[in-house]
């Protein structure tokens, strides 16, 4: 079983990572450590989660050399126009303690000032081509997003993190993912969305989900996390745990038939737990990010 995947550029990726989003900074350093501990290889943070210099002091503190570890952070809207790219990567490397950063994405579109999220993603491909970062991508792109990007940029983005979990499956986003050699990543891989958003079920409670789980002796979240590689879809389940971090990663033993990754295919609702990639403004969402 394939413990990484390759992005359009060549660059490896682990196939799961751990996420750091709504994980407080001062519960981060050792959610961090624990799971470079446990094994984990690549972590999921962003300028706008408040917590890439205890990320950056997770990494230092586990033991694990800089050059084994996988650092995406992600750029937010406030710093959106070519500059303040170029500047917002300065802001992220020097939080984190690190020279370069492995992939570096933009957060969201902004699709009512798009000429922004162009500069912005223009700064990223200097950024790439002055090798400050090894790979670049972008997040929550619907397909009108991503079909505009193409068109007016240079380098095919190495990754659109998306939300995906079995009751949101975006499949069509994915069709074109896999045209273009963008690769699916997950976000809320294992429905997290459904509990902590405003939606009617959780994933965690599914009983599809549960009663496959009886059969390999696994939990939900095992399942879904199973589910999705082998979808070849990336991962970065979120905890700060440590045995739900290590349970999170003890997924590469066993497999589901075709007719059970089939079943959690056939769960998906079509309906958002985040919010809609479309409404997303400045004026709603915009946040100074501070300085390093
Ligand atoms: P997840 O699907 O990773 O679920 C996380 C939630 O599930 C947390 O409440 C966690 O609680 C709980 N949990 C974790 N492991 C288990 C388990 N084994 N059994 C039961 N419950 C469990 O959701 P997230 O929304 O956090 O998404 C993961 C990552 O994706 C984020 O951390 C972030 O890196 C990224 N993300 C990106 C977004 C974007 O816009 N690009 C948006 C949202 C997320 P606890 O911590 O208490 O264990």
């Amino acid at each position: 079983m394939t413990t990484s995947l390759t992005l359009n550029n060549g660059v490896e990726l682990p196939a799961i990572g751990l996420g750091v989003f709504q994980t407080p900074p001062e519960e981060t350093v050792a959610a961090v450590a624990a799971a470079l501990r446990t094994g984990y290889r690549h972590i999921d943070t962003a300028a706008a989660y408040g917590n890439e210099r205890e990320v950056g002091q997770g990494i230092r503190e586990s033991g694990v050399a800089r050059s084994e570890i996988f650092i995406e952070t992600k750029i937010w809207i406030s710093d959106y126009g070519y500059d303040e790219t170029l500047h917002a990567f300065d802001k992220s490397a020097g939080k984190l303690g690190v020279e370069q950063i492995d992939l570096l994405i933009l957060h969201q579109a902004l699709p009512s000032a798009f000429a922004r999220t162009v500069g912005a993603y223009k700064a990223l491909e200097k950024l790439l081509a002055d090798g400050k970062v090894r790979a670049i991508g972008v997040s929550n792109f619907m397909p009108e997003h991503l079909t505009q990007l193409l068109e007016q940029t240079e380098v095919v983005p190495s990754v659109n993190q998306i939300e995906l979990h079995p009751y949101f499956q975006q499949k069509e986003l994915q069709a074109l993912h896999a045209e273009h050699g963008i690769l699916t990543q997950a976000w809320s891989p294992i429905g997290g969305i459904t509990s902590y958003g405003q939606s009617a079920r959780r994933s965690f409670d599914e009983p599809v989900i549960l009663t496959i789980g009886e059969k390999y002796g696994r939990s939900a979240a095992q399942v879904m996390l199973r589910w999705h590689i082998q979808n070849g879809i990336q991962v970065i389940p979120k905890s700060t745990k440590p045995e739900r971090i290590a349970e999170n990663f003890d997924v590469f033993d066993f497999e589901l038939t075709a007719d059970e990754v089939a079943q959690i295919d056939a769960l998906d609702t079509g309906v958002r737990g985040g919010p809609e990639p479309d409404s997303i403004t400045l004026e709603n969402y915009g946040m100074p990010i501070p300085e390093a």
